[in-house]
């Protein structure tokens, strides 16, 4: 219930620490989305705020809403000296899913002479709904080397380009990957499922920039009026899903043996330097590899279709950056740099202009932030703001977040009424599942504009351009 809430200005919002809170709960939203989330949200907050060794606060982005143990929309840090712990419900299921955007070079006029041919030969590459597969299959040599090396390891064999690299967060590369932490079973289920979508939420779709809110940070992402971008939407698959039910598992015990008490069982945890802790970092930065890897994968694959669609066209990478991990980072708090495991779930990692870890071409300006809308209203693109260091660990929201159930949703609408009204706005959707679709109608979801407009308005990032959609491939 929102009386629980304190207001602290026009977009943040408190909660007291009570009971076993070890700090307070920080929800940054506009009063309108603050009073549309559901109460579990308020509770999940909460009981994060009480595990051990957490710094500062627990975090909810715009865009969240109630998740499995934390919320969608959950930023926490927690430092190692203090007894802090790591948790598998904290970075999610679907471990490093994220956004990857593209520039075509293309204009809104180019795509709609071939708007059709192009989304069928989409469809056609891009294996997208549950079980699809891709053709790829991994040796057990290959899956060890794909779980080293990420997207490096994609580029090498031949699907992408070394110049991606840098554009994508870690190099494409995330350290500190063990692959004998990954269990038999993760690889099994993942074998056949490289450059796969993957199912509902995750996507790939072609769109126009419609407005631009920032010129100068705009020009140096090489965004202007009418150009085409395709974006991606996808993360680790069975892989990272397998990870991350054998460690919530695992956690629970792990937890107890440490002492720790859990409001809830859903927030299984394990401390930083216990062996369970270290074994899921090691297995979930494997999953982060193949989340790195498989999005450099459908890339190449996009590639290939715009080059046979629009011969001599090529797509450069703008960025590619996860919305669920956690990763070591410095980050100042109380005047001092503090090496914290900070969990970003539903949340994307939001760096400011001269972050150390962005590429030369983008250090200046800050990083961009990737923030998908729906596929019937619009996505953004945003940049990281100096101010995002010190209000939630340079973290932004990840998405425009659902605003009801998948369950109400397909209650409320039929996958072929939404595709027939899309396409009469000029949007085609393409999709394996015309319940995916329903689940995914665009009324599911919340107003990005406000999200983002809410996430400048808190100093988490700033907007940069709105995107609308002209074609996507749903999962
Ligand atoms: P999640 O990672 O939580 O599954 O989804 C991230 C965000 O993607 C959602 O909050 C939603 O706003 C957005 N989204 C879901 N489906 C689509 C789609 O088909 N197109 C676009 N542009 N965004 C979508
Ligand atoms: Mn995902
Ligand atoms: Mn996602």
């Amino acid at each position: 219930d929102p009386s629980r809430l304190t207001r602290v200005d026009e977009t943040t919002w408190r909660i007291e620490p009570t009971g076993l809170m070890r700090v307070p709960g920080i929800l940054y939203a506009d009063e309108a989305l603050i009073r549309g989330m559901d109460d579990k949200v308020y509770e999940q907050t909460a009981n994060v705020a009480t595990l051990p060794g957490i710094v500062q606060g627990a975090f909810v982005m715009p865009d969240a809403h109630w998740g499995y143990g934390f919320p969608i929309g959950g930023v926490a840090a927690f430092a190692p000296e203090e007894g802090g712990v790591i948790s598998a419900g904290g970075v999610g299921f679907d471990i490093s899913c994220g956004v990857r955007s593209m520039h075509t070079g293309l204009t809104v006029a180019d795509i709609r002479k071939a708007q059709v041919p192009l989304a069928d030969a989409l469809l056609a590459r891009i294996p997208a709904g549950l079980g699809s597969q891709s053709g790829i299959s991994l040796s057990r040599h290959d899956m060890e080397a794909m779980l080293h090396g990420g997207a490096v390891w994609a580029v090498k064999e031949g699907w992408g380009e070394s110049k991606d690299l840098e554009r994508i967060e870690e190099g494409g590369r995330m350290a500190g990957a063990d692959p004998g932490c990954v269990s038999a079973r993760a690889r099994q289920r993942q074998r056949r499922e490289m450059g796969t979508l993957g199912s509902g939420n995750h996507y790939l779709e072609v769109q126009a920039v419609e407005e631009i809110f920032d010129d100068r940070v705009a020009t140096a992402f090489g965004l202007a009026p009418d150009a085409v971008l395709v974006t991606i939407h996808c993360g680790s698959r069975g892989l990272g899903h397998q990870i991350g039910t054998e460690f919530l598992r695992d956690m629970l015990p792990a937890a107890s043996a440490a002492g720790i008490r859990l409001p809830d069982r859903e927030l299984a945890c394990a401390p930083i330097d216990s062996p369970v802790g270290q074994r899921y970092l090691g297995a979930m930065r494997s999953a982060i590899n193949c989340a790195l890897a498989n999005r450099e994968i459908l890339g190449h694959f996009a590639r290939e279709v715009f080059a046979a669609v629009f011969p001599g066209s090529t797509l450069d990478l703008l960025f590619d950056v996860s919305h669920n991990t956690c990763k070591v980072e410095t980050h100042v708090v109380d005047g001092q740099p503090r090496r914290l495991f900070v969990h970003r779930k539903g949340a994307t990692r939001a760096f400011g202009p001269g972050h150390a870890d962005l590429p030369e071409a983008l250090r200046r300006v800050g990083q961009p932030v990737l923030i998908g809308g729906s596929m019937g209203t619009g996505s953004h693109v945003l940049v990281g703001a100096g101010s995002g260091e010190e209000r939630a660990f340079s973290s932004a929201c990840h998405g425009a977040g659902r605003a009801m159930s998948r369950h109400a949703a397909l209650r409320r609408w039929q996958g072929r009424a939404v595709i027939d009204d899309l396409r009469r706005r000029g949007i085609l959707v393409r999709s394996a599942s015309l319940r995916g679709v329903a689940e995914e109608a665009p009324g599911a979801y919340k107003d990005v504009d406000q999200v983002v407009l809410a996430a400048e308005r808190a100093g988490l990032a700033r907007r940069v351009a709105r995107l609308r959609p002209l074609i996507c491939i749903k999962g």
